[in-house]
């Protein structure tokens, strides 16, 4: 079958002082109807300009190159600005970081909600917007949905701000859904609120989903496969079940070994040394390999490759062999 969404060939370099920094080099991703990707790696990684180049929201300061960047077979990069809107907030769903800066503050939530909707209504009714407003707010868990929706941006907890995001995100009915680390901004316990809700928002609509996060605890909770990025490049993809069972990259192992764990002391993480690398300038060969433990010689020249080691699987790394587990 046709993927919903088909990115192949990807880069984006920004032009800065320093150079010009290959932010997203060579990335290629297809996203299949109700599956739920995360995209993972640390800041600076690519994820996110990865993600905004979809619906082209990156900077003009960007160059992006692709070979093909399609939604359901059309090709957003020659797209009209007026259908990219049509695409935006309506099949395409999306939820930010810090809904404060995604919501406008001087309208009321429910008017930014209604808005969503009569976006995308064939014949504009502003009050049925009204109404299914207040039912999506409801929808998702916004306590007394009817007088709540009369209030600005800042009567919201952060935790319900992204709740009023994901109403808008999914108030007409998407079919792909983009998060950008939906619960970094939140305390833990709100965090775990929100992703379930996410859960839910995604088995109701039946949408695919891009998960972006650094985090491997949301990963594990909610995606179906896994693409980790490093130095705006994919280092491993994976079905999340068999990466997190036996990462085939030393980056990727070394992500997990710094995931908290229940038996473990906090103290016993064990978090990868050493920075990632400055995208003006990143090293030669494999750009893990001044922090890798398993680098040599051939990795300090050798770029490696992404190639395909299993059945949906694909690692770039020289030596992912002494990775597997042999039993
Ligand atoms: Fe480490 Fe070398 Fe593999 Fe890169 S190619 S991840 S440096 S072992």
């Amino acid at each position: 079958t046709e993927p919903l969404l088909q990115i192949k060939g990807l880069s984006v370099d920004f032009r800065t002082d320093d150079g010009v920094v290959h932010a997203v080099t060579d990335v290629s991703l297809a996203v299949q109807p109700g599956e739920i990707v995360a995209i993972v790696g640390e800041s600076g990684s690519g994820k996110t300009v990865t993600a905004m180049s979809v619906l082209r929201l990156l900077p003009k300061a960007a160059e992006v190159s692709a070979d093909a960047i399609a939604f359901r077979g059309t090709d957003l990069r020659t797209l009209s600005a007026a259908r990219l809107r049509a695409i935006r907030g309506g099949p395409v769903g999306m939820i930010f970081q810090d809904p404060m800066t995604a919501l406008n503050p001087v309208m009321t939530i429910g008017g930014q909600v209604a808005e969503a909707v009569l976006l995308h209504q064939r014949r504009p009714d502003r009050k049925a917007a009204w109404r299914r407003a207040v039912e999506l707010l409801g929808l998702v868990g916004v306590p007394d949905p009817a007088e709540r929706v009369k209030q600005y941006p800042h009567e919201f907890s952060g935790g319900m701000r992204q709740r009023a995001m994901i109403a808008m995100a999914i108030a007409n009915d998407p079919d792909l859904i983009i998060a950008d680390e939906p619960t970094t901004a939140l305390d833990v316990t709100i965090q775990a609120q929100v992703l379930a809700l996410l859960r839910k928002a995604q088995a109701e609509t039946g949408a695919a989903t891009i998960l972006i996060t650094h985090d491997l605890g949301v990963v594990a909770e909610l995606a179906d496969r896994v693409v980790v990025m490093y130095a705006g490049r994919v280092v491993e993809s994976a079905g999340v079940r068999e990466l997190f069972a036996v990462p085939r990259h030393p980056y990727t192992k070394g992500l997990l070994a710094s995931l908290p764990r229940m038996d473990l002391d906090v103290d016993q993480l064990d978090p990868i040394p050493g920075n990632p690398p400055n995208m003006a300038a990143p090293p030669a060969g494999c750009p893990f390999h001044p922090r890798c433990p398993l680098a040599r010689d051939r990795c300090r020249t050798e770029l490696p490759p992404l190639l395909e080691i299993g059945v949906g699987r694909s690692s770039a790394c020289h030596f992912h062999d002494e990775l597997a587990v042999t039993a």
